[in-house]
């Protein structure tokens, strides 16, 4: 999972006189859905970290954290941030903004859709409810298609193996009475739906809170600011 984490949090930084553009990419750099910014105003200070990590503290709202920077890259960033800093004007907004998909308009909020051209984004609630009906549906949901995949393809394997528990011989040992197999199959079926789909539940949710994902069909107007 962690390497799974890694490669849907994979982000560009671009680094403008006005804002900090943090773009989600893929292994190839190639530009995916979620898109945000630190206007240079917002920005409190920057932090950099042992595990080659930037902090960008903002002046409201969580820190941004980007970890796996190059130390030549680290170094430029942050000069680059503060000579920008000095030099930019007050901001009206404090934290970080997610850019709409459809409309590129900021947004501070997760919301379902966009308030300036109606575009809709998908809910990180109906992800995480589609998880917890079978892991994966909720990342299939988010077009995280891999990760779905893989999260499935283990999911029927566990179920596949839960189900053959009921299927086991009972043995007796030094008398005792043997448990129901159909008993130890349900108690089970009940730990994994818990922790297996509850967990999923969780992290997909968490994971859909990240950002903006557009829905598809909904780009309607475009936006002329
Ligand atoms: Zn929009």
């Amino acid at each position: 999972m962690g390497l799974w984490a890694v490669l849907l949090n994979r982000r560009m930084l671009v680094l403008t006189t006005e804002r900090l553009l943090i773009l989600q990419v893929n292994s190839r750099q190639r530009l995916l859905h979620l898109k945000s910014q630190i206007r240079l105003g917002a920005i409190k200070k920057v932090q950099r970290g042992l595990f080659n990590y930037v902090r960008v503290v903002c002046h409201e709202g969580r820190a941004a954290m980007f970890m796996g920077i190059k130390r030549a890259d680290k170094k430029a960033l942050r000069q680059m941030l503060a000579y920008l800093r000095e030099n930019c004007g007050p901001s009206e907004v404090l934290a970080r903004e997610h850019l709409c998909a459809h409309c590129f308009v900021p947004i501070t909020k997760i919301c379902t859709q966009c308030p300036e051209c109606t575009g809709e984004f998908k809910s990180a609630t109906k992800a995480g409810l589609l998880s917890l009906l079978f892991p994966g549906l909720g990342d299939l949901y988010l077009g995280h298609r891999g990760l779905a995949a893989f999260e499935i393809m283990g999911a029927v394997f566990v179920w596949f193996t839960v189900q053959s528990v009921g299927f086991v011989e009972p043995q007796s040992h030094q008398g005792e009475v043997p448990p129901d197999p159909k008993i130890m199959m349900v108690v089970t079926a009940v730990i994994i739906f818990v922790f297996m789909h509850g967990w999923d539940a969780l992290v997909t949710a968490y994971n859909g809170r990240k950002g903006l994902y557009p829905q598809p069909s909904s780009a309607t107007h475009s936006c002329s600011s």
